[in-house]
């Protein structure tokens, strides 16, 4: 990406050796032991199952202030319907979702990459891959997000493995990361 601004200084990246001296000082101060499954599920279900970017800016238990437990969600890249809608169906068999929700958001990072620059990346670091199995690489962008989220509506809309009543309680929303709000796209 070339719109970092020209005094932009990179944070530090932490090593997995790094991160596993903080899992210890974790374990150590602040964990608490969770509850096993069915002790969970006796204080809380989820009845509402959020597809979202995985952009830590665009963490659905955050914007809508969920509880452990009170939200399912499944986060990939810009929040596409067609990588997480299995995920959603087999979660679904176990707790009969009511309502599905779509988040994407303003400022994705998906906004700043072109198809043409992945396949070129692609190409050019992975030289025994067969055209076949390139051309089989899912990219999908979009430069609005408004756009995007109806796209995804449909994909949910048309799914063959989810249930007509989760697929007709399908809504999706903008997230705005400097107002916080969620902004419904119809
Ligand atoms: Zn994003």
């Amino acid at each position: 990406m070339d719109h970092k601004p020209a005094n932009y200084k990179p944070v530090h990246r932490p090593t997995v050796d790094e991160l596993l001296l903080r899992n210890k000082n974790y374990a150590a101060t602040a964990h608490r032991p969770w509850p096993d499954m069915w002790q969970l599920l006796e204080w809380t279900a989820p009845s509402t199952i959020v597809i979202a970017c995985a952009d830590p800016r665009c963490d659905p238990q955050q914007f809508m202030e969920g509880r452990k437990g009170e939200i399912a969600t499944i986060r990939n890249l810009g929040g596409q319907a067609e990588i997480s809608i299995h995920d959603v169906a087999t979660l679904d068999s176990e707790f009969q979702f009511k309502e599905l929700v779509v988040v994407h958001h303003t400022d994705c990072g998906v906004t700043y990459l072109t198809k043409d620059g992945v396949y070129a990346y692609l190409r050019e670091n992975l030289p025994d891959a067969t055209t076949a199995a390139l051309e089989a690489f899912p990219i999908r962008i979009f430069s609005s997000m408004e756009e995007g989220v109806r796209h995804d509506l449909e994909v949910v809309r048309n799914s063959p493995y989810l249930r007509k009543e989760l697929k007709d309680s399908v809504r999706g929303f903008v997230f705005d990361i400097k107002t916080g709000l969620l902004n419904p796209v119809v």
